[in-house]
C-alpha cells in the first residue's frame, strides 16, 4: 500500500481537474492531481476538442456585427435548458452564474492567460422554435485559437509549474475506487495503481492492478468526467422522452470517460441528480482511423444538407443541420432506425462541413495562419477530404439516380425511399428559382447568409443540388455519437458535493462534466454549444476556490 498524505487531492487531470488545481496552488495549497491514464493523457477530452467557447458580448462578436447581451444570453439558456424538476434548484442557480461568467470575467479572465479566439464567431444550435424556445439567438461559438489543446494549455502550464516548486505532486495510472471518510465527512480517496502503460493520448490502456494506494487530505476534488464511452450506463440512463436507444452507436470520447467513479460516489451517498440528460449528436461519422474503440467523429454541420431518417423522409421543420440537437435525436428515434443520411453537394461540403476535435483542425490547433485562410479558397479541408474518400459512410455520384442507388446499397440503406428522396430534392432544387419560397429551410439558408460569418465561411451560396457545376453530389450516413452527459453530483456554488437529503458530504467537491457542469446539471435538457468547456473552467475555478478556503 502505497499512502500519501496533502492539503486537497483532485482525481481526474482532465480540465476540470487541471482549473481546479491551478486554483488551489494560487491559494497556496498542497495538491495531489492523481488519473488512471498515463501523462501522455493530460487534459483529458479537452485535449481532443475543438476548443468552442460560449461567450457573450464580445470583442469578436462585435467586430462580426454581432449584438449581444447577457439578457438575451439568459433567455436563450433558459429556453434551452428547460428547467422543470425541483432538483434543479442548484442547476438554476449555477445556469445564471455561468451566463454571468461567460458576459462577464471569462474572457477577460482567458485572454490574461493568454488564450485568444478565430475572428468568426460560429452560430450554433439556432433553434427555429420563437424567441423564447431552444436555441442561440445570435453567434457565440468561439473557436480558441490552437483548439482543445490552446484551452489547456495554460493551466498546464501552471500545474507543471507548481510540481517544479513541489507544491503539486502528479500521480498517473492511479485508479480512484473509492473515498477515505471519517464520521459524515470524506478524508481523502483510496484506489489501484495500475500497470505501467506507454499507450498514445486517448488510445486505451490496461487495467491491470500492481499495487493499491490512499491519499488522506483535507479535502477532495472529483473531476473525473461523464460517461460517454461507457455504453452501458448510457443505455442504463437513457431519458424515457428519447424513446429507446440506437443499437448501434458510436462514441465520441476516449475510453476513460467510463462514469464508474459517479457511479461509485452516488452508493456512497453523493446526490447523483438529472442522470438521463445526455447530449449525444446525430450528425457521427465512423473514423477511417479510429484512435479510441468505436471512434466517431461529430460533424458540424451547415444548414444546407438535406436530411433525411432511415425511410427516406425529409425531416420536419426545424430539424435542419445543425438546429436543435436534441430536438432531432428525438425525432429520429421515433422512426425506428438507427441511422439518419445526409445529401449534399461538393460546393456544400466544401463550406459546410467542419469536423469536431482538434486532430480534425490541423490549421486552427497548429495556429497555422496560412492553412486557415485556405478554408475561404474552393475545396474541402484535408480532413473532411479524407473522410470523403475513406470513410465508409460516404458515397459520392455524379447524378441524383447514382446517388441514390449508391446509398441504397450502403448497410441500413435497403429501407430507404429513394422515389421519395428523389422527389424531395428535386421540389427543394425548384424552389432555388422562387425567391418567395415555403420552405423553411430555404428562408434559413438565405437568412443565414445575412451574417456576414455565414456567408464568408459556413452557408454555401443557395445552389441547386442537380446543378452539375455544383458536383458531385454526395450522400452522408450518419450515426448517434455518444459524448456528454449533461447530469452528475449536485454541488453548491462553492463545489461542495449534496448528500440525497441536500445536506453538504464535507469534505467532497465536484466540478466538470462529473458534477453536470454545475450543480448536477447546469444545462438542464440541452445546450447552447460551447458551454462544457467553458463550464469546466467556471465549475472548477469555483471547486478550486471552495477547497482552498473551506
Ligand atoms: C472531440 C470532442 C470535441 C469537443 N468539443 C467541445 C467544444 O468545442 N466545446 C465545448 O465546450 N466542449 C467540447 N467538448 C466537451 C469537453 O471537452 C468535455 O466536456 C470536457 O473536456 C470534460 O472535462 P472534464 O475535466 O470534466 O472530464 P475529462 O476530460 O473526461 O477528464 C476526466 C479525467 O478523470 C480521469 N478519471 C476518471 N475516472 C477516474 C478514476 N476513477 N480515478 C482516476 N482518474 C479518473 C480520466 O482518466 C480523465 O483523464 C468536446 C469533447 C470531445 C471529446
Amino acid at each position: 500500500m502505497n499512502t500519501e498524505v496533502t492539503d486537497v487531492v483532485v482525481v481526474g487531470a482532465g480540465l476540470a481537474g487541471l482549473v481546479a488545481a491551478s486554483e488551489l496552488i494560487d491559494a497556496g495549497r498542497d495538491v495531489i492531481l492523481l488519473d488512471q491514464e498515463n501523462e501522455a493523457n493530460l487534459g483529458g477530452q479537452a485535449f481532443w476538442s475543438f476548443g468552442g467557447l460560449f461567450l457573450i458580448d464580445t470583442p469578436e462578436q462585435r467586430r462580426m456585427g454581432i449584438s449581444d447581451s447577457v439578457e438575451l444570453a439568459q433567455q436563450d439558456w433558459l429556453g434551452t435548458a428547460g428547467f422543470d424538476r425541483p432538483e434543479d434548484d442548484w442547476a438554476r442557480k449555477w445556469a445564471e452564474a455561468y451566463v454571468e461568467f461567460a458576459a462577464g470575467e471569462k474572457r477577460e479572465w482567458l485572454h490574461e492567460l493568454g488564450m485568444r479566439w478565430f475572428p468568426m464567431v460560429g452560430w450554433a444550435e439556432r433553434g427555429g422554435y420563437g424567441a423564447v424556445g431552444h436555441g442561440n439567438s445570435v453567434p457565440r461559438f468561439h473557436v480558441t485559437w490552437g483548439t482543445g489543446p490552446g484551452v489547456v494549455e495554460p493551466f498546464v502550464r501552471k500545474v507543471r509549474a507548481a510540481v517544479e516548486r513541489g507544491q503539486v505532486r502528479l500521480r498517473f495510472r492511479y485508479r480512484v475506487t473509492g473515498l477515505l471518510t471519517e464520521g459524515d465527512a470524506a478524508t481523502g480517496v483510496h484506489g489501484d495503481v495500475l500497470a505501467p502503460d506507454d499507450a498514445a493520448r486517448g488510445v486505451p490502456s490496461s487495467r491491470d492492478v500492481v499495487d493499491d494506494f490512499s491519499v488522506e487530505a483535507r479535502h477532495v476534488v472529483v473531476t473525473s468526467g461523464g460517461i460517454g464511452a461507457n455504453h452501458e450506463l448510457v443505455r442504463k440512463y437513457w431519458p424515457a422522452s428519447l424513446g429507446t436507444p440506437p443499437q448501434r452507436m458510436v462514441t465520441g470520447v476516449p475510453a476513460y470517460v467510463d462514469g464508474q467513479l459517479r457511479e461509485q460516489l452516488a452508493a456512497d451517498g453523493a446526490r447523483l441528480v438529472n442522470a438521463d440528460r445526455m447530449w449525444h449528436y446525430t450528425e457521427g461519422l465512423k473514423n477511417f482511423d479510429p484512435i479510441w474503440p468505436s471512434h466517431g467523429i461529430r460533424i458540424l454541420p451547415g444548414p444546407s444538407s438535406l436530411w433525411f431518417d432511415g425511410g427516406g423522409r425529409r425531416l420536419p421543420v426545424p430539424l435542419f443541420p445543425g438546429f436543435d440537437t436534441l430536438g432531432t435525436l428525438r425525432h429520429l428515434r421515433q422512426t425506428g432506425y438507427d441511422y439518419s443520411w445526409f445529401v449534399l453537394t461538393q460546393k456544400v461540403i466544401e463550406k459546410e462541413f467542419a469536423l469536431s476535435g482538434s486532430e480534425q483542425n490541423p490549421d486552427l490547433t497548429g495556429k497555422d495562419v496560412r492553412l486557415v485562410l485556405q478554408r475561404i479558397l474552393p475545396g474541402a479541408p484535408g480532413p473532411v477530404e479524407a473522410f470523403k474518400e475513406r470513410g465508409e459512410d460516404f458515397v459520392v455520384a455524379d447524378t441524383l439516380d447514382e446517388l441514390l442507388a449508391a446509398m441504397q446499397a450502403l448497410e441500413g440503406g435497403e429501407s430507404l425511399d429513394v422515389d421519395n428522396m428523389r422527389r424531395e430534392v428535386l421540389a427543394r432544387d425548384r424552389e432555388m428559382d422562387n425567391d418567395f419560397t415555403k420552405d423553411l429551410q430555404v428562408t434559413a439558408l438565405r437568412g443565414a447568409r445575412n451574417y456576414r460569418g455565414d456567408k464568408l465561411g459556413r452557408v454555401a451560396t443557395p445552389h441547386k443540388f442537380t446543378d452539375p457545376a455544383a458536383g458531385p453530389l454526395i450522400g452522408v450516413r450518419l450515426h448517434t455519437l455518444t459524448r456528454k452527459s449533461l447530469g452528475g453530483l449536485q454541488t453548491d456554488l462553492s463545489g461542495r458535493v449534496l448528500r440525497p437529503d441536500g445536506s453538504v458530504f464535507r469534505g467532497l467537491y465536484a466540478a466538470g462534466e462529473v458534477a453536470g457542469f454545475g450543480g448536477g446539471g447546469m444545462h438542464g435538457y440541452r445546450s447552447l454549444e460551447g458551454t462544457f468547456l467553458g463550464g469546466c473552467i467556471f465549475s472548477g475555478r469555483q471547486a478550486g476556490r471552495g477547497a482552498a478556503f473551506g
